[in-house]
């Protein structure tokens, strides 16, 4: 009797031991797993504090190449008008079925419109392409500008800032949305559209501050593209400008290569007139191109 009573708090004893030790088990078990969770855990996010890293050391090395090589078709316009009334220069009208057509070709066959102050980032593209538009009048927000949107292409656009808010010309708020929406820049193409280079010193330096510094304040956007009116300036132009803006553009010249370029004061364009044909402007779109060396 004491034997059997002796054995079955044995047993008990055995039972009870083996519980715990199975508790135990599985204590350290979920402990474990919790562990291995964890650590995956930590992989995970120091892994992808890694890649960001790498990727961000990969975006460095890839930003400054050796040499950058390209050819830019930058075309001007002028008026974006069907009826261009008893107007004389009707090569300045170019239809908006016109540049319609030319953004269409733009956009289906993989070129990249820029904006002018990115000519010297060049690299960042394969086959750029610019739309520049002088003077404008409100007929770029009439009829070019819901072209640029429904493309979503980039342009460039020239203000003659002595004639803003006047008769159809662009007002403050017009220009104000065309900055805000980002596919346009808004540059100087001086304060009166006269011939700089029949200009004293003092009334040069007003046309270049007076122009940037107005459509700073209407835009919030730095301006740093001067263009220079009917093509026509001298030595003291440049002398101006290069302490007030990056980039100053010609009226004509043709395609623009940077290897021919003497600096970014002389950039040359393509005058995109009424009657050039969809072909003429292929062929000059298939000369762009861009070649970099690291
Ligand atoms: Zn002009």
């Amino acid at each position: 009797m004491k034997n059997k009573k002796k054995m079955i708090s044995t047993i008990l004893i055995i039972v009870i031991c083996i519980v715990i030790v199975i508790l135990v088990i599985l204590g350290i078990k979920k402990l474990l797993g919790n562990n291995i969770k964890l650590s995956l855990g930590e992989f995970n996010i120091t892994s992808t504090i890694d890649t960001t890293k790498n990727l961000e050391a990969l975006a460095d090395t890839t930003v400054v190449p050796k040499s950058t090589s390209a050819t830019v078709p930058i075309f001007m316009y002028h008026f974006i008008l069907d009826d261009y009334g008893d107007y004389p220069d009707t090569e300045n009208f170019l239809k908006p079925e016109t540049l319609e057509e030319q953004l269409q070709y733009i956009t289906e066959n993989g070129y990249e419109t820029i904006f002018i102050d990115e000519m010297d980032d060049l690299y960042k593209y394969k086959k750029p392409v610019a739309l520049t538009f002088d003077d404008c009048f409100v007929y770029f927000y009439d009829n070019a500008f819901p072209l640029l949107k429904k493309y979503n292409q980039k342009a460039t656009i020239f203000i003659i800032t002595d004639y803003i808010n006047g008769e159809n010309y662009l007002t403050e708020e017009q220009l104000k949305e065309i900055a805000d929406s980002g596919l346009v820049k808004i540059e100087s193409h001086t304060k009166t559209h006269g011939y700089l280079d029949q200009m004293t010193y003092e009334e040069q330096v007003a046309e270049a501050v007076e122009s940037k510094e107005r459509l700073e304040s209407i835009t919030g956007q730095e301006v740093t593209v001067y263009c220079y009116p009917s093509g026509r300036y001298n030595d003291d132009t440049l002398d101006i400008i290069k302490d007030y803006y990056d980039f100053g553009l010609e009226m004509l010249g043709g395609i623009c290569n940077t290897d021919n370029l003497e600096d970014y004061y002389h950039i040359t364009r393509i005058y995109a007139n009424r009657t050039m044909s969809l072909s003429m402007f292929a062929s000059y779109l298939s000369q762009s191109n861009v070649s970099v060396e690291y």
